[in-house]
């Protein structure tokens, strides 16, 4: 087990630097968020000692289960919500997690905001972008993406440092990276979270500076609802 998370994040890292190379951004410039949802802590701890430090979650409740005890053994976890928030979990996620990336609409941009000055935690967001204007996803219309941005900033007070986006399944998803890069530059964020298994040398050609990767690292994931 060990050995296997090793090697499978060198392959990953050895990757996201080849494609960097070939595409930018310069080096180092491209964070890897490990999605451990639906894994175990034991499944995790091998990330953790080979060195990873950078995870995602989509569920408050299965990260208040999980990572708690990771994080005593390890204080400098960076933790990341990439799944939809509540209103009513935002407070335990303004707790557990240290990135939000998935803020969609105005109530929850401004109870996050009450939650955070609350907490005494300002936590860096990323607005989550519908970019294939699809019913089934989270996020806001592409379209809107600026003025909300605009709004979270200026009204609600959020730290928003990105954009982050789920592409439509089954179609070449370099269109709406690009599309998603366009609306950083236009919103004035320098972050885009885009790319997961399948797709994350794609993200990087057009600009990550995230990317979410599940199961190319931990290996395949029994099908549940993800809440896409
Ligand atoms: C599960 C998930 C991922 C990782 O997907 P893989 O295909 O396993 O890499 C990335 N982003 C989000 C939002 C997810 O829910």
């Amino acid at each position: 087990m060990d050995a296997g998370a090793a090697s499978n994040l060198a392959a990953i890292r050895d990757r996201i630097a080849r494609a960097q190379a070939r595409f930018g951004p310069p080096p180092a410039a491209v964070t890897l968020v490990a999605v451990s949802k639906t894994f175990p802590a034991e499944a995790i701890e091998p990330f953790l000692a080979a060195g990873q430090r950078v995870f995602g979650e989509n569920r408050v409740q299965e990260a208040k289960d999980k990572w708690p005890g990771l994080r005593q053994l390890y204080p400098d976890i960076e933790l990341h919500l990439i799944g939809p928030l509540q209103t009513n979990k935002a407070r335990e996620a303004v707790a557990l997690f240290d990135v939000i990336e998935t803020v969609d609409r105005e109530k929850l941009a401004s109870i996050l905001a009450a939650e955070m000055a609350r907490a005494g935690r300002i936590l860096p967001c990323f607005v989550q972008v519908n970019i294939g204007l699809e019913e089934q996803k989270a996020g806001i219309a592409p379209a809107e993406t600026v003025a909300f941005v605009e709004l979270c900033r200026s009204v609600h007070g959020l730290d928003i440092v990105g954009l982050m986006c789920i592409p439509p399944d089954g179609v070449p998803p370099g269109p709406y990276f690009a599309h998603l890069a366009t609306l950083g530059r236009a919103a004035g964020v320098a972050q885009l979270s885009m790319g997961m298994s399948g797709d994350f040398e794609i993200g990087i050609a057009m600009g990550a500076t995230h990317v979410r990767v599940g199961s190319a690292l931990f290996g395949h994931r029994p099908p549940v609802a993800t809440g896409f």
